[in-house]
């Protein structure tokens, strides 16, 4: 099938692709893998000039490259440039901190000298979601090129022109060829990608069904991988908090992207005596979005990405409204071109249904109403996600409560949560593991290896290993042919039954 460019706001197709398959993509591996062993020679003061100049193209193409984004998948004009501008920022993050981060640490072990030193994995395969096309590439590449390791991008297949973009800013910007690399690919072509013995790691940001598949496949291939997945992040108000505040952040937490991003706050649970008011606030707040054309400066919230998006979102408001939830406002696909999703308030949702646990990506919020902290905790953590909160407190003994109780990746008191290139970024439970960002995102895809110098003193000579007996007695010297994945589950499938 091809992999095609549609404008999300009309419908109108505006380029098409057709996958790579056989040679061309092995090429393209065995590219990376060459580049791998060449890139480990490139001192880190070259990359991060690289990267530099990365950061600086980036800058200087902002208007064209978020006219690009605002085309291929309808974030509106302003955020696109703002997305542009913070890929930037992260380029010039690890060019600044890469040698600290990638810095031998030394270790006091009392007698011998001892460091870790944090070596590359190789060529790290990304497979990436379409709702930050360029910033969810930038948080991986920059830290993974810095690191020296190299990427392969298997990008959603309605961005393949923002995947391409990408490619040839890293092209410009100077690394060496085959250190970054798109494949336009479809999703059925990564489990041979992740297979082949050339692909050391994978990344995956997006849905917990491609996170479960992906993480499985790497898991029996015992190769590193990275998940960040989805999130129903609530954003909890206590009575203490500023109401006019908390009312205006929550509304823009909710439509951030049109909805559609993994840590926009998705669950409104409200302190019981502020709940009133709170509820007619947000309701006018999310009336009040300026919703329409995403190439006009002033708009808020533009088409959903896709139309299967529409329907999904659609479908699920009316299981809400089936399990018993009310519509406060929305709940309705608008009329006309493009794929857009009126703003939706929904109250009184079963916590018991299953339209509970599930993750909204769209413009819909789901507001409850709380007794006090105790029950704000036990709901926040009432869902299978965990990647952020937002709660809007003024006591400090709230606050304290809340970081050690909520069971997420990250706490965010009195703001909205966001990701920012200085801060680890990642989630708990469903929505994944391990880190993005910061040093412990530089760190996912390196090798911590330890390293012992003792004192030169005549050794002695040592016994061999009865593995190393076995593996020299054994005609293939040990190593046995993997068994295809598939395989592997069939195999397992069989033994259960
Ligand atoms: P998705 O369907 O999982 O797609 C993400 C990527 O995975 C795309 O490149 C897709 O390719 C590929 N893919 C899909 N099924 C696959 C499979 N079986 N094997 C291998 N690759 C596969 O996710 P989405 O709906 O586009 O994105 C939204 C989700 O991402 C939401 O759940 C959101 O919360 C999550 N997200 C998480 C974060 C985070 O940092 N935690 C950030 C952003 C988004 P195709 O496009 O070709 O299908």
């Amino acid at each position: 099938m091809p992999i095609q460019s549609l404008n999300p706001a009309n419908g109108v197709l505006l380029r098409s692709f057709t996958p790579l398959t056989g040679e061309a993509l092995l090429q393209k591996i065995g590219l990376a893998e060459i580049a791998f062993a060449q890139y480990a020679d490139v001192p880190l003061t070259h990359r991060a000039l690289c990267m530099r100049k990365l950061a600086q193209l980036l800058e200087h193409e902002t208007d064209d490259l978020a006219a690009l984004i605002t085309t291929e998948m309808g974030k509106p004009v302003t955020a696109a440039r703002a997305e542009i501008v913070k890929c930037a920022s992260v380029c010039r993050y690890y060019a600044e901190h890469a040698a600290r981060i990638l810095a031998p640490e030394p270790i006091d072990t009392g007698s011998n000298e001892a460091y870790v030193r944090w070596d590359p994995l190789g060529v790290v395969l990304a497979v990436m979601p379409w709702n930050f096309p360029f910033w969810q590439v930038f948080r991986f590449l920059a830290p993974a090129l810095m690191a020296g390791n190299v990427g392969l991008l298997k990008h959603a297949s309605n961005v393949p022109q923002c995947a391409l973009a990408i490619e040839e800013l890293v092209r410009r910007a100077g690394f060496p060829r085959g250190t970054f690399q798109t494949l336009l690919i479809e999703a059925s072509q990564v489990e041979g990608l992740l297979g082949d013995e050339r692909v050391a790691a994978v990344t995956v940001t997006g849905s917990e069904s491609t996170g479960r598949a992906i993480a499985a496949q790497a898991g029996w291939l015992i190769k590193k991988s990275v998940l960040e997945l989805g999130g129903s992040d609530p954003f909890i108000v206590m009575p203490s908090a500023d109401l006019d505040i908390a009312v205006d952040a929550a509304v823009r937490a909710r439509c951030i992207n049109s909805g559609q991003s993994c840590i926009a706050a998705k669950r409104f649970l409200i302190a019981d005596s502020i709940y009133e008011g709170f509820e007619a606030r947000f309701v006018a707040g999310m009336d009040a979005m300026k919703i329409g054309d995403p190439t006009l400066e002033d708009t808020e919230i533009g088409p959903l990405a896709t139309a299967a998006q529409v329907d999904h979102v659609h479908q699920q408001v009316e299981a809400a409204i089936k399990a018993g939830g009310r519509v406060l406002t929305g709940g309705e696909r608008m009329v006309g071109k493009g794929n857009y999703y009126e703003p939706t308030v929904l109250t009184g949702v079963p916590r018991t249904s299953e339209i509970y646990r599930e993750e909204f990506f769209g413009p819909v919020a789901m507001l409850f109403r709380v007794r006090d902290i105790d029950e704000a905790i036990t709901i926040a953590n009432e869902t299978p996600f965990g990647l952020g909160a937002s709660v809007w407190t003024r006591s400090r003994a709230e606050q304290t409560r809340f970081a050690a109780g909520l069971q997420c990746g990250g706490v965010f008191i009195n703001t909205p949560v966001a990701s920012d290139p200085r801060l680890p970024f990642g989630g708990v439970k469903h929505s994944g593991y391990g880190r993005e960002l910061s040093a412990a995102g530089m760190r996912e895809f390196l090798n911590a290896k330890t390293v012992v110098i003792a004192d030169a003193v005549a050794p002695k000579r040592p016994e061999a290993a009865p593995s190393d007996v076995n593996r020299a007695a054994s005609p293939d010297g040990g190593q046995r042919a993997p068994i295809p994945f598939r395989d592997f589950l069939t195999d397992r499938t069989k033994s259960a039954k």
